[in-house]
C-alpha cells in the first residue's frame, strides 16, 4: 500500500480534491491522508463543500491563513514539513495554484518525496499573479504533472519538463461538474431563496487580487454591474475579501441597494446559480469553466485568462476591467451567445486516470 499525503486549504482545492479523493478511497493500492492548511476556514469557503462533496475529515488541520503571501507560505512550509516528517508519505499531491500549493510541494521536495500536481501547465504569462509564479515554481518540482488540457500540456513541454512526467489527464472539475450537474435542478434551493427565474439573471463572482487590490479596477467592476442591473438582476456572489475592501471604501450599502449582494455560497447552491444564469461574469477560473460545462455565456473581468480554449471557441470573452461601460456592454452583448461545440476538458475521468497513473 502506498501512502499518499494530499496538502489542500482553498475553496477550488476542496472541488477538485474531492473527485480525486474518492477515486482514491476506492483503490487498494493506495492510501490518503489529508491535510487542510487553513488558508480558507469560514464554514462557507470550506467546511460546506466537505459536508457537500463527502470529503473526509482532514486528517491535519494547521490553521494558518492571513498575512503577507510570503508569512503565510513560509509558515504552511514549516508545519507541512512537520507532518510529512511525522506521515513519511510516499508522494504529496497537491491542487492548482495557491500558497497551500506551493507550500505542499517545496515541502515535500525538500524532504525527497515526490510531488504530484493535478492541473499541471496552465499559464496566464502574468508574473505579477501570485498564482503564476506559484504554478510555475510547483510545476517545476513536481514529478507528476497531471494537465487538464492539451494547451497546459503544450506548455509544460515547451518549458523543457520531460514528456515522461506528464500526463494529459482532463480536467478533474469537469468530472465534478457533470456527477452534481445532473443532480441539481431549477427547483428550491438558492433560486427559490432569491426568488430568481432560470435564465433571467447574471451571477457575478469576483476575488482575484489584481482586480481587490486595485481600486479603479474595483469601482469599475461595481460601476459596471450596477449599470447592468438596471436592465436584468445582478446576483453577486461576494468573496470575503472583496467584500472586506467594498466595506472600507464605504461602497457596499449602495451596491447592496442595486445589486443582490449574497455572501458565498455552497457548490450545489453555486451549480445551480451557474447553469440557469443569463450570463456569468467573473475573475474566477473555476467559474469560467462551469460557465462552459452549463453551456452559459461568459464575461471574464481580467485581462487574460489560463481557459484560452474557451476565447477562441466564442464561450467566453475578456473584458479587461478599466471601463464600467464596456463592462455593461460585454454582459448585455453576451446575453443569448453560444460558442462552438467543443470538448477540451477530458471525458469526465480525469480522477479515475490520475489514481490509475499513480497506482502503475
Ligand atoms: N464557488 C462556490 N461558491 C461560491 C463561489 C464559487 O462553490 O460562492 C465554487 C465554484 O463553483 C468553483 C470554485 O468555487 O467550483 C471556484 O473557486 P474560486 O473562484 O474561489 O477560485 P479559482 O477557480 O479562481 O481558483
Amino acid at each position: 500500500m502506498k501512502r499518499i499525503v494530499t496538502v489542500l486549504g482553498a475553496r477550488p482545492q476542496f472541488i477538485k480534491a474531492s473527485v480525486v479523493s474518492h477515486a482514491l478511497r476506492m483503490s487498494d493500492q493506495l492510501k490518503e491522508t489529508l491535510v487542510h492548511t487553513g488558508q480558507h476556514f469560514d464554514n462557507n469557503m470550506s467546511e460546506v463543500f466537505f459536508e457537500e462533496l463527502g470529503i473526509p475529515k482532514p486528517d491535519h488541520w494547521l490553521n494558518i491563513h492571513g498575512g503577507g503571501h510570503g508569512e503565510m507560505t513560509g509558515r504552511m512550509l514549516a508545519k507541512v514539513e512537520e507532518v510529512l516528517l511525522t506521515e513519511g508519505p510516499d508522494l504529496v499531491m497537491v491542487y492548482g495554484d495557491t500558497n497551500s500549493t506551493l507550500a505542499g510541494a517545496l515541502a515535500a521536495v525538500k524532504l525527497n518525496i515526490p510531488v504530484a500536481h493535478v492541473e499541471a501547465g496552465l499559464r496566464s504569462f502574468n508574473m505579477n499573479m501570485p498564482e503564476e509564479i506559484n504554478r510555475i515554481l510547483t510545476d517545476r518540482i513536481s514529478s507528476w504533472l497531471f494537465a487538464p488540457t492539451a494547451a497546459s500540456n503544450a506548455h509544460l513541454l515547451r518549458e523543457g519538463l520531460a514528456n515522461s512526467h506528464i500526463e494529459e489527464v482532463g480536467d478533474v472539475m469537469y468530472d465534478v461538474a457533470l456527477h452534481y450537474g445532473r443532480k441539481v435542478n431549477a427547483s428550491g434551493q438558492v433560486l427559490e431563496k432569491l426568488n430568481l427565474n432560470p435564465r433571467s439573471y447574471v451571477l457575478a463572482t469576483v476575488h482575484r487580487a489584481e482586480n481587490t487590490n486595485q481600486l479603479h479596477r474595483l469601482l469599475a467592476i461595481v460601476d459596471g454591474l450596477e449599470m447592468v442591473a438596471q436592465s436584468i438582476p445582478v446576483v453577486w456572489a461576494l468573496h470575503p475579501r472583496t467584500r472586506t475592501v467594498l466595506q472600507k471604501m464605504g461602497r457596499l450599502s449602495e451596491l447592496s441597494r442595486k445589486v443582490c449582494v449574497i455572501d458565498p455560497v455552497g457548490y450545489l447552491d453555486m451549480v445551480q446559480l451557474e447553469k440557469y444564469a443569463a450570463v456569468i461574469a467573473t475573475d474566477s477560473g473555476g467559474v469560467q469553466k462551469e460557465a462552459f460545462f452549463y453551456q452559459v455565456p461568459c464575461v471574464t473581468l481580467r485581462d487574460e485568462t489560463e481557459w484560452i480554449e474557451l476565447l477562441t471557441s466564442g464561450w467566453n470573452r475578456l473584458v479587461p476591467p478599466v471601463s464600467s461601460y464596456s463592462i455593461h456592454d460585454a454582459i448585455l452583448s453576451a446575453l443569448g451567445a453560444k460558442g462552438e461545440k467543443i470538448q477540451p476538458y477530458g471525458d469526465g475521468n480525469a480522477a479515475q486516470k490520475i489514481v490509475r497513473a499513480l497506482s502503475r
